[in-house]
């Protein structure tokens, strides 16, 4: 435990100068875990060496003023400079600082900020009542606010317990918004939260936004009769759609669903790039850990897989990929990973990442081989796909050593690093992308508008797609960004291939995949070939058959 020693080291060197220098103040001496010197802006911490190793690493996705105290926000009376209390919140006083956040993210959503300005003329969602559940960050806001732009009166609810960063919530509170969020809530204070927002006299919501279906269930299960007036649900995780398309399959979906997950500028940017770009930052701020040379084992080779196992391949790590579809397992082949079993390599790996949106895909017995040391982080949605409840047992020992990491100790003194307790690392432990959450803020905004504006009978009580149309418009829009000049097709070549000059360009079914051995004829090595000749048997086998 190297940076253990180093953070000894450091302590003794601060004692000593604080011996002679009795006027410095450092910041780590007054501050607990989680709390950071007031004042100071997240970015120039973030990396700054004059704080603890215990808090100079931990989460960015919020910052704590050092005046907060512990008392839970539930037992908390703040109102806003306008005197309204219609929120539940950290620290109002940190409203300031979330501003300065909302700003700088407003920067990189450009396709926002344009819906916001042809929103002075036409407000689209004008008389919507939207209850959301998202992750509260400095993006979200900027969403949230687009949406009020555009019309519409919003309550919001965190979907996760770790990811809302409190300097955020508070610029929300202080702009006006329903908030219910805070950084580090129990279970109970999640469901008390999503409860705050629904549950309010004389307000009822006509359009739902949820990210992982919690919010949808608790409306299912606590209020099914508000289901009368919502209009629709825009649902922007797997594991949410998933759910959807149950409730569909059981006959039980009462309103339209539109499953923003795979939309194309959803699913081929956010669960792509963003994994990409913030799997090694959310590692790198929890354990300092170099990952060249390193065995890391990526479980699921989806999206967020590929995103992961291409970031740590990049940086030299060794990788290995679990899959139960032949589909992705062979991508993953042809990728260059080694595909095995969790238990073949579950002895030597360094690092375990879950990115699946199953549930106990890392279970106790293989937590008991891993090795010391062995990190074990996830990147999927939901705290299911690591067993952390069967490391609760009175054998093993958790030591906290910063914010989001813990070590399991075991009773031969063998220790794993769990990080974030099984919640998703990078947004529970580090910031993520904004320009890629623009494009998706931008699909949920517009699927909202669509679902909203609806004529009575378009949509049924269905899970839906965004027309392609309009994921081509999301990604026009972040498209100057770049300075990017698109090729405009001539009337001729339209024609020939039968396409509106305006699109859609492509058909439904197109899957916008760099990467699919299935459908790579078009590039003809030998390989490609063999596999679609098996396919073509297989299919003149069954339609002989049958
Ligand atoms: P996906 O469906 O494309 O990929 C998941 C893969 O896991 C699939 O290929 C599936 O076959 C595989 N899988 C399922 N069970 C498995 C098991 N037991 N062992 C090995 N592989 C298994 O989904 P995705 O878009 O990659 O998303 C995965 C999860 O990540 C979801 O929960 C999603 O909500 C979440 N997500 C996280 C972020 C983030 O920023 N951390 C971003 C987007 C999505």
């Amino acid at each position: 435990w190297p940076h253990l020693k180093r953070n000894r080291v450091i302590k003794v060197l601060i004692s000593l100068f604080s011996l002679f220098f009795p006027q410095i103040q450092f910041a780590e001496q007054k501050q607990e875990f989680n709390k950071r010197p007031s004042k100071i802006g997240r970015r120039s911490l973030s990396r700054s060496i004059s704080q603890s190793s215990t808090d100079s690493y931990s989460s960015a996705a919020s910052y704590t003023d050092s005046s907060d105290d512990e008392t839970s926000p539930r037992d908390k009376q703040q109102k806003n400079s306008k005197g309204n209390g219609d929120f539940c919140i950290k620290n109002i006083k940190q409203a300031d600082f979330g501003r300065r956040e909302i700003e700088i993210a407003e920067q990189e959503m450009p396709a926002l900020m344009a819906l916001r300005k042809r929103a002075q003329g036409e407000k689209p969602l004008a008389g919507a009542k939207v209850v959301g559940c998202t992750h509260i960050t400095a993006q979200t806001a900027v969403l949230m606010e687009t949406l009020s732009a555009l019309g519409a009166q919003c309550r919001w609810a965190a979907c996760n317990i770790y990811s809302t960063q409190n300097e955020v919530a508070a610029a929300l509170a202080e702009g006006g918004f329903s908030v219910f969020a805070w950084k580090g809530e129990s279970e109970d204070d999640f469901w008390w939260c999503i409860d705050r927002c629904v549950n309010v006299e004389g307000w009822q919501p006509n359009m739902i936004l949820d990210d992982g279906g919690d919010l949808t269930h608790w409306i299912y299960k606590k209020y099914p009769n508000m289901f009368k007036k919502i209009k629709g649900i825009v649902e922007e995780s797997v594991t949410g759609v998933h759910r959807l398309y149950q409730l569909s399959k059981a006959g039980k979906l009462c309103v339209p669903a539109m499953n923003v997950n795979d939309s194309v500028t959803k699913q081929k940017f956010d669960n792509l790039y963003c994994c990409r770009e913030s799997i090694l930052d959310g590692l790198k701020r929890t354990t300092d850990v170099m990952f060249g040379g390193k065995q890391v084992v990526v479980c699921g080779y989806g999206e967020v897989g590929k995103g992961c196992c291409a970031a740590l391949k990049a940086m030299g790590s060794i990788v290995y990929v679990t899959e139960i579809d032949p589909i992705c397992a062979l991508q993953a082949c042809m990728d260059g990973f080694r595909l095995v079993k969790l238990n073949e390599v579950i002895r030597q790996v360094d690092i375990v990442i879950t990115c699946t949106g199953n549930k106990n895909v890392v279970v106790r017995e293989y937590l008991d081989r891993m090795k010391n040391g062995c990190i074990v982080c996830n990147m999927g949605h939901s705290n299911t796909e690591i067993d952390v409840a069967s490391l609760r047992t009175p054998e093993l020992t958790w030591e906290r050593v910063r914010s989001q990491v813990d070590h399991v100790i075991w009773p031969d003194g063998k220790r794993i690093v769990l990080l974030a307790e099984g919640r998703l690392l990078n947004l529970s432990c580090s910031t993520v992308p904004t320009f890629v959450l623009s494009i998706t803020a931008t699909t949920q905004a517009l699927a909202l508008i669509e679902l909203y504006n609806a004529p009575e009978g378009r949509y049924k009580q269905d899970v839906y797609l965004l027309p392609k149309k309009m994921d081509e418009y999301v990604a026009s829009l972040h498209l100057p960004t770049f300075d990017a000049h698109l090729t405009e097709l001539t009337d001729e070549q339209a024609k020939y291939l039968g396409l509106n000059k305006n699109g859609p360009f492509k058909p439904n079914y197109y899957r916008y995949e760099n990467i699919s051995a299935i459908h790579a004829n078009l590039f003809h090595p030998n390989f490609y070939i063999y596999t679609n000749y098996h396919l073509l048997l297989y299919f003149l086998f069954f339609s002989l058959r049958y």
